[in-house]
C-alpha cells in the first residue's frame, strides 16, 4: 500500500552523516557488535512490513541543527528521495569524506588516548605525523612511545630489579636517556653540534633534525645502560 506521494505508510527513512556507519551496514563481511544491532533491528521491522531505508546526508560543519532538520523533512517527503540522493553524489567526494571522516575519529581518539602521549610529544595531530615519512625500527619506535628499551619500562613489567640508571640516580625514563643521563653525553654533544641550535622541542627534532635525531637513538646501547 502507497500513499499519495508514493510512499507506503509504513516507511522509516534514517538518514545518518557518517558515511562509514553506512558502509559498515552494507558491507556484508562487516559483523561487528553495533552493525549487527542495527541489522538485527531492521530485519524485525520488516517482518512487522515496515521499509526501513537509511541513507547518508552530507551536514557541513557549523550547520545549524534547524537547518538540518529542515532539510531532512523536506528529503523524506520527497519520493524515492534515498536513491536519488545516492545517485547524485559523486564517488569521489564519497571517498573524500570517508576519508576525513577516519582522519577526523583517528583525531579524536589520538588527543584523547592517554596510552599516546609520549607519541604526542613529538606528533602533536595526526596531520604531523602523516606528513613525516619514517622508517619505525626498534630503537625508534621505543622512543616515539615510551614503550620498551627502558629499565623504567621494563621494570614495570617486573622485567627488571630496579628502574634507575646506570649512571646513578635517576631513574631510567626514556627522557632520561634521551636528555640527561652522563653515560650519553658524548654522543648527545654530537648531536648538539650537527643540529647548530640547541635545546630543542621534540617535535623539532623530529622533523627538522629528524636525520640527526634519528642517528642518535640509534647509537644508544640499551643492554649497556640497562647493566
Ligand atoms: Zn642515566
Amino acid at each position: 500500500m502507497k500513499n499519495r506521494e508514493g510512499i507506503s505508510p509504513l516507511t522509516a527513512i534514517i538518514y545518518t552523516e557518517s558515511r562509514i556507519s553506512l558502509d559498515s551496514l552494507h558491507n556484508p563481511k562487516n559483523h561487528s557488535f553495533l552493525v549487527e544491532e542495527i541489522r538485527k533491528k531492521v530485519a524485525t521491522l520488516e517482518r512487522k512490513k515496515w521499509s526501513i531505508q537509511i541513507s547518508w546526508v552530507k551536514i557541513h560543519a557549523g550547520t545549524r541543527d534547524n537547518e538540518v532538520a529542515d532539510r531532512l523533512a523536506k528529503q523524506a517527503a520527497r519520493s524515492g528521495g534515498t536513491e536519488y540522493e545516492f545517485a547524485r553524489i559523486p564517488k569521489s567526494t564519497i571517498y573524500q569524506e570517508a576519508r576525513e571522516e577516519s582522519r577526523q575519529k583517528w583525531q579524536r581518539e589520538w588527543a584523547t588516548i592517554q596510552k599516546a602521549a609520549a607519541t604526542r610529544q613529538y606528533f602533536p595531530t595526526i596531520q604531523d605525523r602523516l606528513r613525516t615519512k619514517m622508517k619505525l625500527t626498534p630503537k625508534i619506535t621505543a622512543v616515539l612511545t615510551g614503550h620498551g628499551m627502558t629499565k623504567a619500562y621494563l621494570h614495570r613489567f617486573h622485567l627488571s630489579e630496579d628502574a634507575k640508571c646506570r649512571c646513578g640516580n635517576e631513574y631510567q625514563f626514556m627522557d632520561h636517556i634521551l636528555f640527561h643521563c652522563e653515560e650519553l653525553n658524548a654522543q648527545r654533544e654530537l648531536l648538539k653540534q650537527q643540529m647548530g641550535t640547541w635545546p630543542a622541542s621534540k617535535e623539532d627534532l623530529i622533523t627538522k633534525h629528524k636525520k640527526e635525531f634519528y642517528e642518535y637513538i640509534e647509537s644508544i646501547e640499551y643492554d649497556k645502560l640497562n647493566v
